[in-house]
């Protein structure tokens, strides 16, 4: 069957990624066209669900793969700066939605909770001073505070103190601007509201196909209900299926994708829900990653707020499953490998020993290990308290750099065909703190011809961060958000 109509925009899957982009379209051209197809029975299931990813604002106010040390012992802030540029955005974006009465009751999908960071050892404390130096200047983390005081540790990380040998050399940053986010309520909320404004989402609809015709794509698409086949066509289409975009793209021999490969890795976490433990626990705090470990297994102990109930959240640990998605086919990863991306997959796993050794170390780990691990944190951790639960897959990109196999680690990218009418988000963190920026960059990639008549509606709707330091707007900006948001503390000026 084929849809006769053509579509102006399609877009695959309805994670936050697509949801975002979505709004933006139709906000900025309500007379396009718009299409979104989920194969799965419901928006934001996959990896924007919010026990499929730790739900945590990322605006580097803690993470440490954001702020690397050098040599000398000084540390680079700018990813850091970066993604909390990327997360002002965000903020603004979701903010504006919330003034217009979009996305109902914020309190619904995020919610403060301070970001701390914890430094270890004589190493880890000298690395957190140099992290709050680098940043302590930036307006963005002008409330990062560090301590290395006990009792004020003990107030602001109960549970991380109790119990702990007080020889261990420890200190922590804070900052009270963090937040928690579910980020799949947050989904349905701006689908439901693309939907009230006339943009079919149509679940249970995969895709299953994707060809250059005249002018248009197509799109072979497979009700999985109906179990019926048909075609849809569109001047544009938006790759936003999470870990199956590559497979999307390779099978719509996208150029860009030639010699890209993908690898999964699931993301599991120990998880806590007694009442008195959770209170104790305030906070998501980020600690150093393992040594050869990769940088998007930082650990973390986070207070997560879901459906109401508030958790704490240790992890993340490796699994492995040749799944792209965490409801997908065990065949994905070995359909992945081609001709082109082999060379690729075979050169990553002879030019990283240590990433292979981590992860065979994390796939044999063992429920006391992870114990153990949970104990460098929580000091007075008892198993009967935490239950070992899996997250989302994580489809890393593996590229050749300079003949050298690489995993691209912490970050995603968008994908631009050459004629631009094909665009894509691979790679998997931290895509949904950054998706209103990186949506953004999508439309002016893709869009350059519009982005004149787009430009005073995108500065009200999700404006440059960079833009708003240089022209000293950016904390007034952060604060009516936060506002709006029901966030507090408000960042202040001083
Ligand atoms: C363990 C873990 C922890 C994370 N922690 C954080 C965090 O703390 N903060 C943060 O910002 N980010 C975090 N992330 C990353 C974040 O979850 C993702 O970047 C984000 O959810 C990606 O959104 P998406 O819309 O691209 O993909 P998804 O949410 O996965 O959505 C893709 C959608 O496409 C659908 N789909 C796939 N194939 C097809 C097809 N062929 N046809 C139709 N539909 C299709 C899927 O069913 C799915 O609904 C984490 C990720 C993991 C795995």
């Amino acid at each position: 069957m084929v849809d006769t109509e053509i579509h102006d925009i399609v877009l695959v899957g309805a994670g936050i990624v697509s949801a975002t982009l979505g709004t933006l379209i139709a906000t900025l051209q309500p007379d396009w066209r718009i299409t979104v197809l989920e194969r799965l029975g419901e928006p934001g299931n996959e990896s924007s669900h919010a026990w499929n990813n730790a739900g945590t604002g990322h605006a580097g106010l803690c993470e440490f793969n954001y702020t690397p040390r050098g040599s000398d012992g000084t540390v680079d802030a700018t990813g850091a700066v970066r993604i909390g540029e990327q997360y002002l955005t965000s903020l603004c974006f979701w903010a504006e939605l919330v003034a217009q009465g979009q996305l109902g009751d914020p309190g619904d999908f995020i919610r403060s909770t301070p970001h701390l960071g914890l430094g270890r050892g004589t190493d880890g404390v000298a690395y957190l001073r140099a992290r709050h130096a680098a940043l302590r200047e930036h307006p963005l983390f002008a409330d990062l505070e560090i301590s290395a005081d006990r009792s004020r540790l003990e107030a602001w990380l109960p549970l991380v103190l109790r119990g702990r040998d007080e020889r261990e050399p420890i200190a922590v940053t804070r900052s009270r601007q963090g937040t928690d986010v579910d980020f799949g309520v947050l989904t349905r909320r701006l689908l439901a509201a693309l939907q009230r404004r006339g943009v079919a989402v149509r679940t249970h609809h995969e895709v299953r196909s994707l060809r250059r015709g005249q002018g248009r794509w197509e799109i072979g698409v497979r009700d999985r209900r109906a179990d019926r086949v048909e075609t849809l066509r569109s001047r544009f289409v938006f790759v936003g299926a999470g870990g199956a975009t590559l497979p999307l793209l390779q099978g719509a021999g996208v150029p860009e994708v030639r010699g890209l490969g993908a690898f999964p890795i699931s993301g599991r976490f120990l998880r806590a829900s007694r009442p008195a433990l959770v209170a104790e626990h305030p906070a998501k705090l980020y600690g150093h990653a393992a040594p050869g470990a990769p940088s998007i297994s930082v650990p973390h102990l986070d207070r997560r707020v879901v459906a109401g109930r508030e958790h704490l959240l240790f992890g993340p640990f490796a699994a492995f499953s040749p799944r792209f998605l965490k409801r997908g086919r065990h065949t994905d990863l070995v359909r992945s490998i081609r001709p082109d991306n082999l060379p690729t997959l075979l050169a990553t796993a002879r030019d990283n020993p240590s990433l292979l050794a981590y992860l065979v170390r994390q796939l044999t780990q063992s429920s006391a290990a992870r114990l153990a691990a949970l104990r460098e944190f929580v000091p007075t951790a008892q198993e009967a308290d935490w239950k070992l639960i899996t997250a989302g897959q994580r489809v890393q990109t593996l590229r050749t750099v300079a003949g050298r196999g690489t995993m691209v680690g912490f970050g995603a990218e968008q994908l631009i065909t050459e004629d631009a009418t094909l665009a894509a988000l691979l790679g998997a963190s931290p895509g949904a703190s950054a998706s209103a920026s990186a949506m953004v960059a999508v439309l002016a990639g893709c869009f350059p011809d519009r982005m004149p008549a787009w430009e005073s509606r995108l500065r009200t709707l999700a404006p440059n961060a960079s833009e708003l330091l240089a022209t000293g707007q950016a904390i007034d900006r952060l604060a009516h958000a936060r506002r709006t948001l029901g966030l507090d503390p408000l960042i202040s000026r001083s």
